[in-house]
């Protein structure tokens, strides 16, 4: 029911403080209502090519999993990290019992190769399922939102080039996917990457930086709002003209990410917010952000979508 995701860029932090940041995060949230919360955040050898990701998931309070972190003897609180993407989830339980296999992050293997938090509810999930079973993807929770990350995983495991972008990857996740979702994705496949994008579930960006930001991909009409008190939050929206928009810091300096369902969750770090809108994908890559809106398949009939999938 709660997303929460921090991505410091060149913004040396220790593990410490980003589980501050993301249990902060979802504390700000917890008027939603919610069940069981989780993360997934690096492993400590975050040096290696592809980093290893972590899962720490827990039936109840917020609270509960902030002790519950703190336990994890294989997590070196002081380590520092320059880049960092963690993603945090409260769960309010749709399909599948409250309990932490089917708390979020959900996760496309026992590599932890593509994790995903989800707000909302994938109505074709049955559908995915039985599809991705037949292609020997072992499921276990009963949650909706494990299909979603074992979709990526097929669709990255199938892919035609070996340079594929996560957003491509994303893009033709939420290609097949019918319902309501808020979406952010993190793999160790594309380390100091995320992709967060929504239909129908709100979900939004914050931007921190003490540099001069810009935007590039002219002709786009564009603006960050910039929040002066939270009565404002909800006229602040990003108007483009074109399908595209894309902000960095200039000099690909240090920036901060807070993706949140929730500007309240935000408004501490920055008063700086882009609201994605339906079918928006943002991903962020190497400190840039980029923006853009895809065109969605014709279809309505899931086996149709599924076919095009094989
Ligand atoms: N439908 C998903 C589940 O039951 C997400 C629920 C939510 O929005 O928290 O796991």
């Amino acid at each position: 029911c709660g997303i929460f995701a921090y991505m410091n860029y060149r913004v040396p932090r220790t593990r410490k403080e980003i589980f501050e940041t993301l249990i902060k995060g979802l504390q700000r949230l917890e008027y939603r209502g919610y069940d069981s919360a989780g993360v997934a955040i690096d492993g400590n050898n975050h040096e290696a090519k592809e980093r290893q990701i972590q899962l720490v998931k827990k039936r109840g309070k917020v609270k509960a999993l902030d002790e519950e972190l703190y336990k994890q003897d294989s997590m070196d609180l002081k380590v520092e990290f320059e880049t960092h993407f963690g993603i945090a989830h409260t769960r309010w339980a749709t399909h599948g019992i409250p309990n932490a296999v089917n708390s979020h992050p959900q996760r496309s293997d026992k590599g932890n190769e593509f994790v995903v938090i989800h707000n909302g509810i994938i109505t074709n999930y049955k559908d995915l399922r039985k599809f991705l079973e037949s292609k020997g993807y072992e499921f276990e929770s009963e949650t909706d939102t494990e299909t979603i990350a074992k979709l990526i995983k097929y669709v990255f495991d199938n892919r035609e080039t070996e340079d594929i972008t996560f957003s491509t990857l994303v893009e033709r996740v939420i290609q097949q996917l019918e319902g309501a979702f808020a979406l952010v994705f993190k793999s160790i496949h594309y380390p100091g990457e995320a992709v967060a994008t929504r239909r129908g579930s709100p979900l939004l960006i914050g931007v921190r930086s003490k540099y001069k930001l810009s935007t590039e991909q002219i002709p786009v009409l564009y603006r960050t709002c910039t929040i002066e008190n939270v009565k404002n939050i909800c006229q602040a929206r990003v108007k483009r003209l074109d399908s595209s928009t894309c902000l960095h810091a200039v000099g690909d300096k240090a920036v901060e990410f807070f993706f949140a369902s929730d500007a309240s969750a935000v408004i501490e770090h920055t008063n700086r917010v882009i609201f994605l809108e339906d079918d928006d994908i943002a991903a962020v890559a190497e400190g840039k952000l980029s923006i853009h809106r895809i065109k969605r398949s014709a279809s309505d009939d899931p086996s149709r979508a599924i076919q095009t999938l094989q």
